[in-house]
């Protein structure tokens, strides 16, 4: 059966970083490489799959629907690996209410993608 629409939420978007800021390119006019020196303390900037299923449910939880659309950022987020990316469709697959549509948004400088990368 399909879900209707929330009523009495609204629609928004984020942009989620899976690598924080790290980037396999070093462009001069960088504006997002300094942003690593505000998290000095934790060493990695890898999101983990804990987080991404509680992220993906929470954040189409909060939604009114029928669209749900990620947008996935950087750095340069392919470093994260096709392996995550993978179980990040796989949970939005998961957690979406029947009926409901998902858009996902790769911004990339393109630079790692490969065929298989390509196929996905
Ligand atoms: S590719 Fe983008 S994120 Fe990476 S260094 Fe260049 S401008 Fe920064």
């Amino acid at each position: 059966m399909e879900q209707p629409v929330q009523k009495g939420k609204e629609p928004f978007n984020t942009m989620v970083f899976p690598v924080g800021p790290s980037c396999n390119l070093n462009c001069e006019y960088c504006n997002y490489l300094e942003k690593t020196s505000l998290y000095q303390d934790t060493g990695s900037f890898k999101m983990s799959y804990e987080l991404l299923d509680e992220f993906t449910r929470q954040y189409i939880e909060a939604q009114p629907g029928p669209v749900i659309s990620f947008c996935w950022q950087g750095g340069e987020p392919v470093l994260r690996g096709l392996d995550f990316f993978k179980k990040a469709v796989e949970l939005q697959e998961k957690y979406l209410p029947s009926g409901w549509q998902l858009q996902n948004n790769l911004q990339t400088n393109a630079t790692l993608l490969d065929e298989e990368w390509c196929r996905f």
